[in-house]
């Protein structure tokens, strides 16, 4: 069995309907288990190391800051080479755009690397994440139960074609403004929060 890290990356761990859809995917613990879920608000630096192979791409600053920004879901799973593998496809690409249809991030994700859920590719960069992130998170209980429903809108398409706009210069103010709305409805942060997760989203499509 590998272990592999996972975390419910801001754009998933407070969109509810989001959430709820990716928690029932992985709470149906299929092929894995989910051994271990719990809040926490990463450093800067601990994120920096996480994904030192993207330093010095030109959306890197935009990463460190969409991934420490607020407090995210962090688990372990253990899982074999194969379920991971199948996990990782079921997961679907990197990149929105190009997210395989019916995968989770097509369906959940907004936008270029708005993606929802980080999972270890592999075993041995689950051995290496799971290491690395146990000196800030015990990793060994679950302490978090989420809801696999919601009562939340799920506003992912009108985001992703208004988050295209902004990417494009088109209507950029308006659509911004109308991100924020529907971010605001989906979930249930206000003040500071709220501002920092439409920071973010709107970080992704400059
Ligand atoms: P994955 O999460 O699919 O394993 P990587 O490990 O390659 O992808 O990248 C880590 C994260 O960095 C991605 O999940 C995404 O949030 C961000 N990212 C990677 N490539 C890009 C890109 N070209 N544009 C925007 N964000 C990206
Ligand atoms: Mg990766």
């Amino acid at each position: 069995m590998a272990d592999a890290l996972l975390i419910f990356k801001p754009d998933s761990a407070y969109r509810l309907a989001a959430r709820a859809g990716i928690w029932g995917w992985l709470a149906s613990e299929r092929d894995w288990n989910v051994e271990s879920l719990e809040w926490f608000q990463p450093p800067a630096s601990l994120i920096e190391s996480h994904y030192d192979f993207l330093q010095g791409r030109p959306f890197f600053p935009w990463l460190v800051d969409f991934m420490s920004a607020l407090p995210v879901v962090v688990g372990r799973i253990t899982a074999s080479e194969e379920s991971l593998k199948q996990m990782r496809h079921e997961l679907g690409e990197t990149q929105i755009a190009k997210s395989r249809p019916g995968s989770l991030r097509e369906r959940y994700g907004i936008y270029g690397g708005l993606n929802c859920l980080h999972l270890s590719d592999a075993p041995e960069t689950g051995a290496a994440e799971v290491k690395r992130w146990s000196d800030f998170v015990q990793l060994d209980q679950v302490k978090v139960r989420l809801d696999d429903s919601s009562a939340k809108p799920d506003h992912t398409y009108h985001l992703r074609s208004l988050a295209t706009q902004v990417a494009g210069g088109i209507h950029t103010d308006l659509a911004s403004q109308m991100i924020r709305e529907l971010l605001a409805e989906e979930c249930d942060l206000g003040g500071a929060e709220l501002e920092a997760l439409c920071r973010i989203t709107l970080g992704a499509l400059s």
